[in-house]
């Protein structure tokens, strides 16, 4: 008998139907059985019923504490703004790897865990003009969303053997960037074993693209995270294939409801064509699979896509032939022929 978990899906447009196929094809591959619980987020049926559709995918997210969210046209509102908000996901979680076989032009290996304060920075306040030549706006950072990201970005380094390392402008923004480091420092205390060191966020992007190698886990503020992601990506090459884990918290900060999805978004211009790449919701379920304590599924499938891509089996966007399907189909029979015979000791790596 497999283990049974419960997952919401929240269903998507443009590819997001195709994307959703491909899931559940992988996911009969996996020595654990998805009770998917969808939820539709389409902006057809977000226009039909209004608030009430978030109020469905809230309580569903709430009840199984982890879903997989495909790729939604941002119209009246964004559908990720309104889940983050609602759900309380303070914390994102974005690796940023160097994928074998994915075009790029940096010649160096990265690989990053990128966790960022979700909330706050300067994107919660879009400013206002003073008079007509000035403007301003509010620059936020609260102890609560700081304390859950450092813990989780400790927790993790802690059960990777990794180091982190804590970015910001605390010399210049010293109340907002100086509360940030004071409480990355207390948590750091807790974790006495875990290497942690504080960087500049500007030497900091010099520095990852200099000396990568120096670079594991990496806790930043909202607007430095988001400039930082999108840098590493670029960096990987891999703009469109990547996930991340979007993460709400208990008082005491252990994860409560973890949603995750791809980076890239709904692909109109190849909808319905069997074109579609499903790399970064495989990723993002690999993600959820180590939530949920299934490292070794989580582990099969991540090693399998990215195994897959290194020996040339790769959809029409990064230069390959397969389609959705035949690529999925390859997908699923590696993980299961890595299921059927597990490799050596796998670590608690959550990316
Ligand atoms: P996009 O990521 O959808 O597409 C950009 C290009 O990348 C297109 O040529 C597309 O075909 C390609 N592409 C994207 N994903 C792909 C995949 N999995 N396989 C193969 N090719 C892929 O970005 P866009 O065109 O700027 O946005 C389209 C819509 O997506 C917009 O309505 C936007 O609001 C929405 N969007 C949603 C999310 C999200 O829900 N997380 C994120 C970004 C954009």
């Amino acid at each position: 008998m497999r283990p049974t978990y419960p997952v919401t899906e929240l269903l998507g447009d443009g590819i997001g139907a195709e994307l959703s196929r491909a899931v559940h094809g992988l996911a009969e591959a996996l020595p654990v059985r998805l009770d998917f619980r969808p939820v539709d987020l389409t902006l057809a049926n977000r226009r039909a019923r209004g608030k009430s559709v978030y109020d469905e995918a809230v309580e569903a997210v709430t009840a199984t504490t982890v879903a997989l969210k495909y790729p939604t046209v941002t119209a009246e509102e964004s559908p990720n703004a309104v889940l983050r908000r609602r759900l309380d996901l303070s914390v994102i979680h974005r690796p940023v790897y160097t994928i074998p076989g994915v075009p790029t032009n940096f010649r160096r290996e990265l690989d990053l865990d990128i966790i960022r304060i979700a909330t706050g920075g300067t994107y919660d306040d879009p400013g206002r003009a003073i008079g007509e030549d000035g403007a301003v706006s509010l620059r936020i950072v609260e102890r609560r969303p700081v304390r859950e990201a450092a813990r989780y970005a400790f927790g993790l380094a802690r059960k990777t053997d990794k180091r982190v390392t804590s970015a910001s402008k605390y010399t210049i923004q010293k109340a907002t960037d100086g509360l940030f480091e004071a409480v990355a420092v207390e948590v750091a205390r807790q974790y006495p074993e875990v290497p942690h060191n504080v960087e500049l966020f500007d030497a900091l992007l010099g520095k990852v693209i200099m000396t990568p190698e120096k670079f594991q886990i990496v806790l930043v503020l909202n607007e430095y995270g988001d400039f930082l992601s999108d840098m590493a990506c670029g960096l990987a090459g891999s703009l469109g294939i990547g996930a991340s884990a979007n993460l709400a918290f208990d008082p005491s900060a252990v994860v409560r409801v973890a949603l995750y999805d791809a980076a890239h978004g709904t692909a109109p211009d190849i909808q319905g064509k069997n074109l579609a790449n499903p790399t970064a919701i495989f990723l993002a379920l690999s993600m959820l699979l180590y939530q949920i304590g299934e490292i070794a599924a989580g582990h099969a499938l991540k090693s399998a896509t990215l195994d897959l891509l290194r020996e040339g089996v790769r959809t029409r966007d990064l230069g390959g032939t397969e389609s959705t399907e035949s690529f999925t189909a390859a997908v699923a029979a590696e993980v299961g022929r890595r299921v059927a015979a597990p490799p050596g000791p796998i670590r608690a790596d959550a990316t």
